[in-house]
């Protein structure tokens, strides 16, 4: 099964060269809005995280939900070619993920991870925000 369509698949793949993907941008925007103030792909972090709140400890990851395995539609598409390729790839990224996320706790951050399905509403990536604990101010 393939839910994308090819305009959609492109636009994708524009988001994705540019760096800064629609839900990351959500995601930024809100927190924004929110009065945060943020540091954005901190390289000397596990994982270069999204989004750095210093003030907080708190860092957050925004995942597309093909490339990191989330349990929902998207995430369990199994492309029709290379199927193989794409599984290692993926599962990489898993192990990768979770690597990221223990050093980080272990060095005292709070990880909070926004999956793209999550990032339609502003009152969805709050509603994540605040299950993760994070204080909304507003
Ligand atoms: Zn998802």
């Amino acid at each position: 099964m393939d839910v994308h369509t090819s305009e959609q698949r492109s636009r994708n793949m524009a988001a994705i060269k540019a760096g800064n993907t629609g839900p990351e941008m959500r995601v930024r925007s809100l927190l924004h809005s929110l009065g945060y103030r943020y540091r954005l792909h901190r390289k000397e972090l596990p994982g270069k995280p999204d989004v750095v709140l210093v003030k907080h400890r708190t860092v957050i990851f925004v995942h597309g939900c093909f490339w990191h395995c989330h349990e929902c539609r998207w995430g369990r598409v199994i492309p029709k070619t290379r199927p193989e390729f794409w599984s290692k790839k993926r599962a990489g990224n898993v192990g990768r993920d979770v690597r990221h996320k223990a050093a980080l706790e272990q060095a005292g951050w709070k990880v909070i991870t926004i999956w793209e399905c999550e990032t339609r509403s502003q009152d969805e990536i709050r509603r994540v925000l605040n299950q993760a604990g994070l204080r909304m101010a507003k």
